[in-house]
């Protein structure tokens, strides 16, 4: 747990007029206690008093929390009866409102909690977790982990690049990628790895399926190595031998060039939506931009996705922050035809960006 990030969620409670603030959602859990777990459903909360900090869990997570969760008194209430534990903590501070993730927790959760809290405390909603804010801006200690996670993702891209095959199937592909990331010390996938061969390209969200790849065609992979709770993620573009059609290599420099000019207009304070438009012009450009149908990137770090987005739809108000660590993703999906996408992980700095992920992007593999 960083002392800072609790010292900043104090000092906006303040602000807010909150005397507790309540964490359910399982990444803000973790990256406030140090306690790595994903898992949903009645694995545990934080409470966040003025001064108190207590981390509400079950049996199952007793020893694992006090190992991890340093700093953090642990309370694990019988029956897993959180909602009664909160009010008896509540009465024993004083807390009269309590803030919680309104996206966090369900309606019958929150009327479990808000009849156990009656005449004791208030609660409020808050959409957008202050703790969301914070974890867009890495920790050096974070960087570190990110880039382990984008390194194995590198090395697996490497190593795929000279055991894939024609006529392997989209999930033999798939299961080389997983066997792989954690044969180099990944926790696992930081996401399903997609593959979409030929036709499958155009759907940006493809599954692997039984196709076998073939010489010629586009291949479209999108992976990520997850370290230590950090997920990575990148997409490849490939074709097995020379493409069979030219508009594949013209289609393919498009969306790379629209990747590049992204990257290179990068820079700390840079709105979201801008940062989108730099990749979507370049692709208007090349008059393609019918056929992005994403927006152009997103924070990475506990999750997959995370903010900061690079969207068209992000307020304007929506800056990158420095030291942030986001994607850059252009695509084209063409229905009926293929697809391709190319996604790097940069982090952002004050004057633009160094780019984490080291994967090469030629198209053609020769095979
Ligand atoms: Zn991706
Ligand atoms: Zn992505």
């Amino acid at each position: 747990m960083s002392q800072e990030a609790m010292n900043q969620l104090r000092a906006w409670m303040a602000e807010q007029g909150l005397d507790a603030y309540m964490v359910t959602q399982p990444q803000n859990r973790s990256y406030l206690s140090g306690w790595l777990n994903d898992d949903v459903e009645g694995a545990g909360l934080l409470l966040v008093g003025r001064q108190q900090q207590i981390l509400f869990t079950n049996p199952l997570y007793k020893e694992v929390v006090e190992n991890e969760a340093q700093g953090w008194q642990v309370n694990v209430p019988p029956s897993r009866e959180y909602w009664a534990a909160i009010a008896t903590s509540a009465q024993e501070h004083g807390w009269q409102n309590i803030g919680f993730e309104s996206a966090a927790l369900t309606f019958a959760e929150y009327e479990k909690l808000r009849r156990s809290g009656e005449s004791i405390f208030t609660l409020h909603p808050f959409e957008d977790s202050y703790i969301e804010k914070l974890r867009q801006v890495k920790q050096p200690h974070e960087i570190e982990l990110l880039k382990r996670a984008i390194a194995i993702t590198d090395e697996t891209f490497t190593h795929l690049c000279s055991w894939i095959q024609p006529g392997m199937t989209e999930k033999e592909i798939q299961w080389e990628i997983l066997r792989y990331m954690i044969s180099q010390g990944a926790d696992g996938l930081s996401f399903d790895s997609i593959v979409a061969s030929g036709p499958h390209g155009s759907m940006p969200h493809a599954h692997p399926s039984e196709r076998h790849v073939q010489r010629g065609e586009l291949i479209t992979i999108d992976m990520g190595a997850r370290y230590k709770g950090y997920c990575a993620d990148m997409t490849r573009t490939i074709c097995l031998g020379e493409p069979s059609e030219a508009r594949m290599q013209e289609i393919y420099d498009a969306v790379l060039n629209a990747m590049k000019t992204c990257e290179a207009g990068l820079y700390a304070g840079i709105a979201g939506s801008a940062a989108d438009a730099l990749a979507r012009n370049a692709l208007n450009v090349a008059g393609l931009s019918e056929y992005f149908v994403h927006s152009t990137g997103h924070g990475v770090g506990l999750q997959t996705h995370e903010g900061p987005n690079l969207s068209p739809r992000s307020p304007d108000t929506m800056v990158l922050p420095e030291g942030t660590v986001v994607t850059v993703e252009p695509g084209v999906y063409i229905p009926g035809w293929s697809g391709v996408r190319i996604e790097d992980c940069v982090l952002v700095k004050e004057n633009g960006v160094e780019v984490l992920t080291q994967s090469p992007t030629e198209l053609v593999l020769q095979r």
